[in-house]
């Protein structure tokens, strides 16, 4: 039995997707260049636009080859049954990341994930490089590219604030995400920061998992 409504909203880069797309991607076609970025970026000295614009600036790729890197990446094996439960119980699910738009289409295509709203940053592709634009404006956050908070009560708004949100993030860019979630599910650096600030969240290690203990928590409906 279903006691509690959800929405949820779910981070790309290592929840999604099994590795970091984004840092692959930007580690890989700048040489390794952008690596000394990140501890500026990680210790907020650094902000996610700054920090994605000159990443950005270091890259040298034509689309074709861009395109030709991603065809190795994977999802979490569970994401697209995952995805197939929320359809069949009304569930609304999106995908909410502070990474790039490109990477994030061409692997849900990839997967035949179609029809995911998807909200992130945006790249194109000019002069052999990127460049990057930022649609969604932040009210607040001077931190992020796309504050994920600031999303979230985006979402919430739409759904007239009937439902819990429910995140599940992976990383250092979901930080701003655990302001606004109801009930949070966190690995790796984020599980790291959950512990280290003594923020509640659910440890979980894949979408299978995620499912199981919203069944528990009366937000899905198991098998029955
Ligand atoms: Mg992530
Ligand atoms: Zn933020």
């Amino acid at each position: 039995m279903v006691e509690k409504k959800c929405l949820i909203a779910v981070d790309f880069d290592g929840t999604i997707s099994t590795r970091d797309v984004g840092y692959s991607f930007f580690h890989h076609f700048s040489g390794g260049k952008n690596d000394e970025l990140l501890p500026f970026w990680k210790s907020g000295e650094m902000s996610t636009r700054e920090c994605l614009i000159r990443e950005a600036a270091l890259v040298k790729t034509s689309k074709e080859q861009a395109f030709k890197f991603l065809e190795d990446f994977k999802l979490d094996k569970a994401f697209p049954e995952f995805v197939k439960t929320c359809r069949e119980q009304d569930i609304s699910l999106t995908i909410i990341s502070d990474g790039l738009d490109f990477y994030i289409e061409f692997l849900l295509n990839k997967f035949d994930l179609t029809g995911i709203k998807a909200i992130s940053n945006k790249a194109i592709f000019e002069n052999g490089g990127i460049s990057i634009m930022f649609p969604y404006d932040n009210r607040r956050c001077q931190s992020c590219g796309s504050c994920k908070e600031e999303r979230i009560e985006d979402l919430k708004k739409q759904h007239q604030g009937e439902a819990d949100v429910v995140f599940i993030g992976d990383g250092y860019s979901d930080v701003c995400a655990v302001k606004a979630a109801d009930v949070l599910f966190a690995k790796k650096d984020l599980k790291k920061y959950c512990d280290d600030n003594s923020i509640e969240y659910l440890d979980y290690d894949d979408f299978d998992d995620v499912k199981s203990k919203l069944v528990d928590l009366g937000y899905m409906k198991g098998l029955s």
